[in-house]
């Protein structure tokens, strides 16, 4: 396919496709998804190899959150019966942190509900942060504690972290019906000032709350803009409970050919797969991997993921190789210097995968009724809540993480 051949000669430039070719990219049909990820694929390895960065999700605060953000359980509002819980203490969260790592995550993301921190908040964090960089030797960190204020960023950075998250999540034109109290300018602005401190950005998207393929390039594009290190990939997790509990509008083929778009865009970012490909991308995962170069092990901020092991297993099997802390995550002209380039490697998101977007996320515990032992398969695309399942171990929990 001629669309497929330029694409990749692009990539491998870090050029930029033109919208219409990236809007052509989610328009190509399930017989040629396969086409589709094998062009992704290379420009994918060309600037990553096949390693996967590992990253680990710690929640450091669960719901009660005043915002609104309709794709998120712990909304203002929301009736997801999720573990609710205030700060962790920072030795709470470094054990947390230490299971993810002994697990093989290079990164740990601690996320916490809410608008934005307070300073008091940013003081506790800054002990949470230095206490799990004294006692995990060489793991990166990255905050995702929603919208910034003034000399917040520095604050963290000075206290070590590394990279903050902060998703834009949708276009500019529809964010308004995603999320009322407040703004894809606010978003914007916070994943400047991270950049602005010298920390690592990082911003995504969510994918599957009712948009046109318009709205993904609109937002994809944006983020290309904006430069983050690294891209965060969530699918949408309809959680009973929130505004968008109905939203089951993708397909395994779906996520991937998203996957591929935002590779073509993004060609030298960390695009990681975050919530939802336990319940969205479902046996497709290991394709997924020809596009993304990183994801988040084990279980999401709110919901539960398949088992540490599986990931593992399966990153094993699709022939790619976990990043150990001695290999840089990002290309060199990204770690040089330069926009985008802050040092080290990217992050996470609030949705559920991660944060930055608190809300949607990450899950599809394999343990939860369903899934095997069905005796007839689900038409694609239909809805999975048998996938679902609400995060009950690890962090806020007496419950082992998984990890
Ligand atoms: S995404 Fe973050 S800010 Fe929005 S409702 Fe969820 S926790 Fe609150």
């Amino acid at each position: 396919m001629d669309l497929l051949n330029t694409l990749v000669d692009k990539g491998l430039r870090r050029e930029p496709p033109t919208r219409e070719e990236a809007l052509a990219v989610l328009a190509t049909s399930d017989d040629d998804v396969l086409d589709v990820v094998a062009a992704a694929g290379k420009v994918r390895r060309h600037w990553f190899g096949r390693r996967v960065k590992l990253n680990y999700l710690v929640n450091l605060k669960s719901g009660l959150c005043p915002e609104d953000c309709s794709y998120c359980s712990q909304r203002l509002g929301s009736k997801a019966e999720i573990l609710k819980y205030t700060w962790l203490k920072p030795d709470q969260a470094s054990q947390a942190a230490a299971a993810g790592v002994a697990g093989g995550a290079k990164r740990v993301c601690l996320v916490a509900s809410g608008r934005g921190p307070t300073d008091r908040d940013v003081d506790r964090v800054s002990d949470t942060i230095r206490t799990i960089k004294e006692q995990n030797e060489g793991v990166e960190v990255c905050a995702c504690l929603g919208l910034l204020s003034e000399g917040q960023a520095e604050q963290l950075r000075a206290a070590g972290a590394d990279a903050y998250n902060h998703n834009l999540n949708t276009s500019e034109a529809t964010y308004g019906d995603i999320t009322t109290t407040h703004t894809y300018a606010d978003r914007v602005d916070t994943v400047q000032k991270a950049h602005a401190a010298g920390l690592s950005a990082c911003s995504g998207l969510i994918a599957g709350m009712g948009e046109s393929d318009e709205d993904l390039v609109d937002v994809v594009f944006s983020l290309r803009e904006l430069d983050p290190d690294s891209v965060p990939v969530n699918f949408l997790i309809p959680f009973e409970g929130t505004p968008l509990a109905k939203e089951w509008n993708l397909t395994p083929q779906r996520c991937l050919r998203i996957l591929a778009m935002v590779r073509f865009v993004c060609p030298d970012a960390e695009v990681r797969i975050a919530g939802g490909r336990e319940v969205h991308l479902r046996t497709l995962q290991p394709l997924a991997l020809h596009l993304a170069n990183s994801l988040f092990l084990g279980d999401y901020l709110t919901s539960e993921g398949q088992a540490g092991r599986a990931d593992l297993e399966m990153i094993a099997d699709a022939g790619f190789e976990v990043e150990g802390t001695d290999q840089v995550t990002l290309p060199g002209h990204r770690v040089a210097g330069g926009c985008g380039s802050h040092q080290e490697a990217g992050c996470g998101s609030h949705q559920e995968a991660g944060c930055g977007s608190h809300g949607s996320g990450g899950c599809g515990s394999h343990e939860g009724p369903g899934v095997c032992g069905s005796a007839s398969a689900p038409a694609s695309g239909e809805p999975r809540t048998d996938l679902v399942a609400v995060r009950r171990r690890g962090a806020g929990t007496d419950l082992a993480p998984n990890a």
